[in-house]
């Protein structure tokens, strides 16, 4: 006979997922609906509206598509863009990476900004990007970069790209939930996200965001959508208006989607952000106390994703599996470029709190420790009480 499924209980302070809140587990174990169900279809209005309040904006096209954040991803470049359409898009990390991907995919002409990872993408890159190139239909950052643990400034390059007359297209994925998103103060035309890392449910929606302006652009285009799946000119009809079959809703998810998003209304959007600031200080001041060196300059930091150089003289990936075996911590290791030579330390959504900031730094104190390396006993927690109180 086949073992009951019975995984073991960690503590998710990677780049996500990150642990749930328990009222999301509890949502998904109640009964499902028909996805045409009117108590269903309430529940995906309530749904749309609290992600209206969360990404800070009053678009209509505001809805949550099947699959990860990479769906996300997908659905806004292929809705926005056709073949021969010039894109240009920053890279300062991965997820920069798989934008120009998909872009070139969808038949783009991808002009790439590069900035060195851990660093942000400057606006007047930007600008000479746009002042090289006429007519270009949109500009793409990524406002959390998750493989870096770097936070892309909105404000000045908005303006840019609007004076240019394109559409401002954000990953919001690493963001929505633990850093403001204001997709209407920052004039943001379409926006993606997940709700595994700050809004605290588990993998397996893609929350995205569409101004007028960008879906006017949708239901203008010359051609199809190439993804039947993706197709908002189809989808929007079942999250609104006709409700007319598309595909079947993720029931369970939806519900986890609700009641992640409901917590955090209740919580307060502002207590939300200053508890992952408070807790991303905390995390910060306690790794450089114990001697440790941070990827990402002090003003670009993200507080829900810290990378930490390792060491010399230190395994990356012996530290993460004893982390894993002796304490039920899980946190990542770098991406790309950075393989092998940084950690990734999450406090996300619900994690984010000083429980989890005292464990992690016990914990890596005692890994590093077991690997020979040198540490003031205490200093560290002492540095993160102290940059909590602030
Ligand atoms: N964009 C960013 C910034 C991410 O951090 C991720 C995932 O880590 C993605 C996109 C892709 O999301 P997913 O892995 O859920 O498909």
């Amino acid at each position: 006979m086949d073992k009951q499924l019975n995984p073991p209980q960690r503590i998710l302070m990677g780049p996500g997922p990150s642990d749930v809140y328990p009222g999301v587990l509890r949502s998904m174990s109640t009964p499902l609906l028909g996805h045409l169900d009117p108590a269903f279809l309430t529940i995906m209005n309530d749904t749309m509206d609290l992600l209206r309040h969360v990404y800070q904006t009053e678009n209509k096209l505001t809805i949550a598509m099947p699959g990860t954040g990479s769906a996300g991803m997908e659905t806004v470049f292929v809705n926005l863009l056709e073949p021969g359409d010039k894109a240009v898009i920053g890279i300062n990390g991965l997820f920069g990476t798989r934008m120009a991907d998909i872009a070139e995919r969808c038949g783009a002409e991808v002009i790439k900004v590069e900035a060195d990872w851990g660093t942000i993408i400057p606006p007047e890159k930007i600008e000479a990007a746009l002042n090289e190139h006429s007519n270009v239909k949109l500009v793409a950052v990524v406002h959390a970069e998750t493989s870096t643990g770097v936070l892309q400034p909105l404000e000045e390059l908005s303006e840019i790209i609007h004076n240019y007359g394109a559409l401002f297209v954000c990953d919001m994925v690493t963001s929505i939930g633990g850093t403001p998103t204001e997709i209407d103060k920052h004039k943001v035309d379409a926006a993606y996200s997940g709700t595994q890392k700050c809004l605290s449910a588990p993998p397996g929606l893609a929350p995205v965001t569409f101004s007028e302006k960008a879906g006017e652009v949708i239901n203008k285009r010359k051609t199809k959508v190439q993804s039947w799946y993706l197709d908002l000119t189809m989808i929007q009809d079942y999250w609104s208006g006709d409700r007319a079959y598309h595909h079947t809703a993720p029931i369970s998810m939806v519900y986890s989607l609700y009641e992640a998003l409901r917590s955090i209304k209740d919580e307060g959007l502002e207590n939300v952000y200053s508890r992952h600031e408070q807790y991303g200080r905390a995390l910060h001041s306690g790794l450089e106390a114990m001697g440790l060196k941070l990827l990402v300059k002090k003003e670009h930091r993200l507080n829900q994703l810290t990378s930490v150089i390792v060491p010399e003289g230190i395994d990356e990936a012996e530290t993460r599996k004893l982390l894993l075996e002796q304490y039920g911590i899980e946190i990542g290791g770098g991406l790309g470029s950075l393989k092998g030579k940084i950690w990734r330390i999450g406090l996300m959504g619900y994690n984010a709190k000083m429980t989890n900031v005292n464990l992690v730094l016990s914990a890596l104190e005692d890994v590093l420790r077991q690997q020979g390396y040198e540490v003031t006993g205490g200093a560290a927690l002492k540095a993160a009480s102290e940059a909590a109180a602030k």
